[in-house]
């Protein structure tokens, strides 16, 4: 072979050697979040994950297009936690959600705080499914939605327990551990109940309406989290800096409904979490979010909804 032939074969091998190292790139390492994230709007089925199925031990965690409210479902599709129930007339939609999903009991469901857009279909859940353990922090309100949550849980004999900061327990073969929970009645945002999920190598921060004053007393603690539920709908209050840089999410949910009349997510709050690098997920803009993780990767689905409102 000459040795332009050879300087010309080397070439070739180097072109290809690159192109199989890019192909095995975009194949297994990078997150399919983008591919997802580019599906037309309009399907009513989650994209299917049979294609790269994570693996059988899987955690889910949906973030429901609840509109202007929260609700997120934690399940194995053994073991389901829920923490808040959207707003009062989200309650039957959520039934029938779960219900098609196959839940009929919750090892935990927690009420963040007793505001409407948190608790509002809890009555409806509490009356259709079976709750091992009922959360919610040491606060009550005078609303009727808060009344009809504790009509509900007295129909079903259901004691409701205020968790204890700095409780671990475990569930779903993932770790929990109880962060905050406040007990200021004239403050029911600065109530919620914070805690995070550990799977293995995964980990998820809830934060239900907790302003930058409680993110400021849990700045100590272990907080660091690969997915954050932004505080308060995304609002200004919420999401300080250094409550950000120390969680230090890859990725950010944002439970919003569209239109909203608070303007929320606020430019203020987006910009920092576009200034840290933190990937933004929204249910006005995405529906329902659902992210899978085998404890080592995390995926994500969204599901078109009608909930939003
Ligand atoms: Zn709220």
């Amino acid at each position: 072979m000459s040795k332009k032939a050879k300087k010309k074969l080397n070439k070739i091998l180097i072109s290809l050697f690159l192109f199989i190292l890019t192909a095995i790139y975009f194949t297994f390492l990078e997150e399919p979040i983008n591919n997802l994230l580019n599906n037309k709007k309009g399907q009513a089925e989650p994209v299917s994950l049979e294609r790269k199925e994570l693996s059988k031990n899987t955690i889910d965690i949906h973030y429901i297009d609840v509109g202007q409210a929260d609700c997120i479902l934690i399940t194995n599709k053994k073991q389901n936690i829920l923490i808040d129930a959207g707003n009062n007339n989200d309650g039957q939609k959520l039934v029938k959600y779960f219900e098609s999903l196959g839940i009929n009991e919750f090892e935990y469901v927690f009420a963040t705080h007793p505001h409407e857009d948190h608790i509002g279909g809890m009555d409806d859940i509490i009356r259709s499914f079976k709750i091992k353990k009922f959360y919610m922090p040491d606060v009550v309100t005078t609303s009727k939605t808060f009344e009809d949550m504790l009509d509900a849980l007295e129909e079903k004999n259901i004691e409701v327990e205020i968790p204890k900061v700095d409780t671990k327990f475990s569930s779903l073969n993932a770790e929990f551990n109880i962060l905050y929970v406040g007990n200021d009645e004239n403050n029911l945002n600065d109530s919620s109940i914070v805690f995070k999920m550990t799977y293995q190598n995964k980990s998820f921060l809830f934060t239900g309406d907790a302003s930058s004053n409680v993110e400021s007393k849990i700045l100590n603690k272990d907080i660091s989290a690969d997915v954050l539920k932004v505080g308060h709908h995304g609002s200004k209050y919420s999401s300080s800096v250094s409550f950000l840089k120390k969680v230090n999410p890859k990725y950010a949910i944002i439970q919003v409904g569209k239109n909203n009349i608070y303007n929320h997510p606020t430019e203020e709050t987006l910009n920092k979490l576009k200034k840290n690098n933190i990937k933004v997920l929204r249910t006005d803009i995405d529906g329902t979010i659902i992210l899978s993780t085998n404890g080592t990767n995390i995926e994500f689905r969204k599901v078109e909804t009608d909930t939003n409102g």
